[in-house]
């Protein structure tokens, strides 16, 4: 089995799409994610996989904390934004969460502290405890098969 062949298969498990955000030696730093779950409700416990080559990888390390920001679909350019796939630099201003930066108007921003974290192949996840929330307006953006979408809620119609 080739990576194409592995990530084909992943890709057929939609998701939603996050900015991971965290704040180290006084900078901010976004990273597009989609690895993401709900680990437990008691104690409330998240989940996010970064790769070795990210760099934000170092930046939770030194931080031990990080924001999850579920993005709604009126900001896949942020999403292209923190995954390096836009062509232009812009300037991002956060909003600011129990000193965690977050993006504003996600659907959700969930602040958490690195509670443990595993390294698992070329990937590290952190689990993280759950300190903070706060939720925005709006339907998630999606992703499917590499490519975004959005939820179109659809109209049953009843033949008689
Ligand atoms: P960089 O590549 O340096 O930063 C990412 C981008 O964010 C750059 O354009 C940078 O300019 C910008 N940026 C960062 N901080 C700021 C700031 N303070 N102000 C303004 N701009 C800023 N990788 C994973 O490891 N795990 C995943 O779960 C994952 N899921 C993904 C899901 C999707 C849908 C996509 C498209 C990508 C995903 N990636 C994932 C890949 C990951 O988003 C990219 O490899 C990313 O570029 C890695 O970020 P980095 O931390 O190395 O930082
Ligand atoms: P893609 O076809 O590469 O992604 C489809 C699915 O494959 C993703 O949803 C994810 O589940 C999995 N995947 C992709 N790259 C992975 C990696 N390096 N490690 C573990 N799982 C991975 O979609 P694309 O549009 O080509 O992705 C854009 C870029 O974002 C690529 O460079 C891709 O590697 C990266 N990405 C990384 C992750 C991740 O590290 N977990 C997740 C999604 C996308």
């Amino acid at each position: 089995m080739d990576d194409r062949t592995f990530r084909n298969a992943m890709g057929k498990f939609a998701t939603g799409v996050n900015v991971i955000t965290t704040l180290a030696d006084g900078e901010a730093h976004g990273m597009t994610a989609n690895a993401f779950m709900s680990v437990s409700l008691n104690p409330r416990l998240v989940l996010i996989s970064i790769s070795e080559k990210a760099r934000m990888l170092d930046k939770i390390n030194t931080s031990g904390k990080f924001a999850v920001n579920i993005l709604s679909d009126a900001q896949k350019e942020y999403s292209m934004h923190f995954a390096g796939q836009m062509k232009e630099t812009h300037t991002v201003e956060f909003d600011w969460m129990d000193g965690v930066p977050v993006i504003k108007n996600a659907l959700a921003n969930i602040v958490c502290n690195v509670q443990s974290k595993q390294i698992a192949g070329d990937h590290t996840l952190f689990i993280g405890e759950v300190k903070d929330i706060n939720f925005g307006e709006g339907k998630p953006l999606t992703f499917y098969e590499g490519k975004y979408g959005e939820i179109v809620e659809k109209e049953i119609r009843q033949e008689i």
